[in-house]
């Protein structure tokens, strides 16, 4: 732990001396042994990776080294893709429960953790997060604007906001007594109005995308995860404002009922799934539109934690058995599998476990690395951007010191990190030239 805190330091050092040029035109060459570029085919043995400004150049096996450009060589290192996670809270701790966070933390103490999860998460290799709405709503738009100004580190984030929560439902911060008001959080809307009103108020406030919370959740003393707590045509209102202003809606949705509506009403991702039978995978075959993006490794983490309630670890117990077989019937049909932590339910940082995970349960790995890359990307409608290392995009690089393919768990011990051109974390490169 101390020795792995000791790399964090050297690797924050490691960031500022390679601070971007305010011109963007520095010219880098990464070389590696292996390149796993996040599209599915077969690694490039040896790669070379050029970058020029924020951008992936060029990417070959090998190439001419211009004059001027810095090269870093990762030796017998494996390069991909920057990793996606689609689920994320990043202003939220590992060690409080959302619940009593409401009474207990601040807004600003979310937002100094949120830039502390952040900076974790970045760090093993996560550079692009959706994060899923914060305790405290909008603290998540602010810590998206200080990754961006360069303020702190961190991944690149698209945001949730508010979400938007039924009375009672899952997400209700008010689950209190009567008498107790949390005067800050207003995340409740019942009704189509209620929900366009919400939906308007969030974009207003900055927020990338709407999640709404469709069914019961695991965390939560709300209506159970199995039942559907929108109601159709709620759901409906919320995708189509959203989708009027040209912006996404995901799902919070457990139960088969909620799901299936969900899909219905034109919503990108079904998050979490749980109850995804075979209906509701036989409605995602037939489009590209809708997602489902399970969350599976934070099932033990849920039964471990000291700050998780016994009735919330048994709603624990009962969806995750059922979400293993949810997972596996996508699987088994070859659904496109989006991936995603929850983190906090599991640590900040930890997020690579979620697809070591994954392949425990039978997905190869070749799979589960382009789920957290390229088909991610397509989730966000980033695949312009994002999700592969080929020319054109931004250089969003991590590497690992053995082959992923063969050692899917070598993932949670990323040693490179470079996002958008910019090296964050540098613990590989035997020696840094530049040529003349
Ligand atoms: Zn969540």
């Amino acid at each position: 732990m101390r020795t792995w805190r000791a790399a964090i330091v050297l690797a924050l050092v490691a960031g500022s001396i390679s601070a971007p040029s305010p011109s963007g035109a520095q010219t880098i060459v990464v070389k590696a042994a292996r390149l796993i570029d996040g599209r599915g085919g077969p690694p490039l043995e040896p790669a070379m990776v050029r970058i020029t400004g924020e951008r992936i150049a060029e990417v070959a096996a090998t190439m001419a080294v211009p004059a001027g450009a810095t090269v870093i060589d990762l030796g017998s290192a494996t390069l991909l893709p920057g990793l996606i996670d689609l689920h994320t809270h990043l202003t939220d701790r590992d060690d409080v429960h959302w619940e009593s966070a409401l009474t207990t933390t601040t807004p600003p103490e979310a937002a100094l953790w949120g830039a502390r999860n952040a900076r974790l998460t970045l760090m093993a290799g996560f550079t692009t997060c959706r994060d899923m709405g914060p305790t405290w709503p909008y603290v998540d738009v602010e810590l998206r604007k200080a990754i961006d100004a360069g303020a702190v580190p961190g991944p690149r984030l698209i945001v949730a906001g508010n979400y938007v929560s039924s009375t009672g439902g899952a997400g209700d911060a008010r689950q209190f007594s009567i008498y107790l008001d949390v005067p800050l959080v207003r995340n409740l809307a019942d009704g189509p109005e209620e929900i366009v009103k919400a939906v308007r108020t969030n974009f207003k406030y900055g927020a990338d995308f709407i999640k709404i919370l469709v069914t019961g959740a695991v965390l939560s003393k709300g209506i159970t995860p199995g039942a559907q707590q929108y109601a159709d045509a709620e759901i409906q209102a919320a995708v189509t404002e959203a989708n009027r202003w040209g912006r996404p809606v995901a799902a919070h949705a457990h139960g088969a009922e909620g799901i299936k509506a969900a899909i219905r009403a034109g919503v990108r991702t079904i998050d979490h799934g749980s109850y995804l039978d075979d209906e509701a995978v036989a409605m995602l075959k037939q489009n590209r539109k809708t997602f489902y993006v399970p969350t599976l490794a934070l099932a033990s983490y849920i039964q471990e934690s000291p700050h998780v309630p016994e009735s919330e670890k048994a709603r624990g117990r009962v969806v995750n058995e059922i979400a293993m077989g949810g997972f596996r019937r996508a699987l088994a049909a070859n659904l496109p599998i989006g991936l995603a932590t929850d983190a906090p339910v599991m640590p900040h940082g930890l997020n690579a476990r979620e697809i070591e995970y994954r392949v425990s349960l039978g997905e190869p790995a070749m799979h589960a690395i382009v789920a957290a890359t390229s088909v991610n990307a397509e989730i966000l409608g980033m695949q312009d951007r994002i999700g592969s290392v080929t020319a054109g995009k931004l250089a969003d690089l991590i590497a690992v010191h053995a082959n992923p393919l063969t050692t899917i768990g070598v993932l949670r011990d990323v040693r490179f990190v470079m996002k958008g051109g910019t090296v964050f974390r540098d613990d590989l490169s035997s020696r840094k030239e530049t040529t003349r």
